[in-house]
């Protein structure tokens, strides 16, 4: 008898867990309410592909994220990749998703498949996309040729890979791509095809341990835009103990000369500052002059992704120089 690959769903809510009182309605729900048995319960054809053992994380609406339960994904996933499980799946809130999945990435300890999945729709609606969604994600959590290709996102049949996916559509089930990389592969059938191999950011190959922490330093994210008059928000921000910023930049990580200026003096008293931009594709461009005023270039992460990064960065350092080279790096 063929022994069937070992999965475990670690359950965090979303509207793959979501539910209201109407088969049409599709907005409006609460996200977070059905509990991961049922989500599994739903789809008996699950145990064709593997063995499923499952763990309720959390059930929230995943705009609510934290960094606790972030902390108590990774402990859990690198527990779990020391026993014989061979894969794991996430369900998760679509809307923050892509966070989860990057910060998995640069700190997950092992080779084996991490697989984040969702629904666009919640499970109560007609065309619910979570079931089919979930089925794949334990389809490519147990598939072999999985290993190695780090975390990766299952939504709509497309493996997306950690580092640049990005959703892309408030609505509509195809609600994910990866601008500046590419879909990794298909599922079709319960069967994945790989077309790409991106794995920039590997947890095996970062310096990013994070076993012993129960928290992580606090960095938030500044928009600049048109008519950024008084440009308070940095200044509030770094005195109420914000350690470090993202400054979503427009076009290639430009700022509005009010809030440079404001930012210049706060780096001078020790905040960090790193450069994305508002655009969703592409690498941001600073200058030597901004380079040598302390500011770091984010490359090609966007905010949300690049405050995940500069996170775990301090966790290790507080030298822009390095912090730059992280930023090249991961
Ligand atoms: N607000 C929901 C969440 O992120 C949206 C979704 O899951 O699609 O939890």
């Amino acid at each position: 008898m063929q022994v069937k690959p070992k999965v475990a769903i670690l359950a965090t809510g979303g509207t793959i867990a979501g539910a209201i009182d109407s088969s049409v309605v599709t907005t409006g729900y609460t996200a977070g309410v059905v509990g991961v048995e049922a989500l599994i319960k739903a789809i008996p054809e699950l145990v064709n592909l593997a063995d499923i053992s499952s763990n309720q994380i959390a059930n929230i609406n995943s705009c609510d994220m934290n960094d606790t339960i972030w902390l108590t994904l990774s402990h859990k996933i690198n527990e779990l990749f020391l026993t014989d499980i061979d894969g794991v799946v996430i369900t998760h809130g679509t809307d923050t998703m892509e966070e989860t999945a990057y910060f998995l990435s640069l700190v997950i300890k092992s080779d084996k498949p991490v697989v984040l999945v969702g629904a666009m729709r919640p499970s109560t609606a007609i065309s619910a996309d979570g079931p089919k969604n979930l089925y794949n994600a334990v389809a490519l959590a147990a598939d072999k040729n999985a290993k190695g290709k780090g975390v990766m996102i299952a939504m709509n049949d497309k493996i997306q890979g950690a580092r640049g996916v990005v959703k892309t559509h408030t609505l509509n089930v195809d609600a994910f791509s990866s601008p500046d990389f590419g879909d990794l592969g298909y599922i079709v059938d319960g069967k994945a095809t790989f077309y790409n191999s991106i794995c920039k950011a590997c947890g095996k190959n970062t310096p990013f341990d994070v076993s012993k922490l129960s928290s992580l330093p606090k960095v938030d994210i500044l928009y600049t835009y048109s008519n950024d008059g008084n440009a308070v928000a940095a200044r509030a921000l770094f005195e109420n103990g914000t350690k470090a910023l993202i400054i979503a930049g427009s076009g290639a990580g430009n700022i509005h000369k009010d809030q440079k200026n404001i930012l210049k003096e706060l780096l001078k008293q020790g905040l960090i500052v790193a450069v994305s931009s508002r655009i969703s594709a592409g690498l941001v461009a600073v200058s030597d002059e901004d380079k040598a005023f302390g500011f770091i270039s984010a490359g090609d992460l966007n905010p949300q992704k690049a405050r995940v990064l500069l996170m775990l960065a301090l966790t290790k350092t507080k030298d822009t120089k390095k912090i730059q080279e992280y930023f090249l790096k991961y």
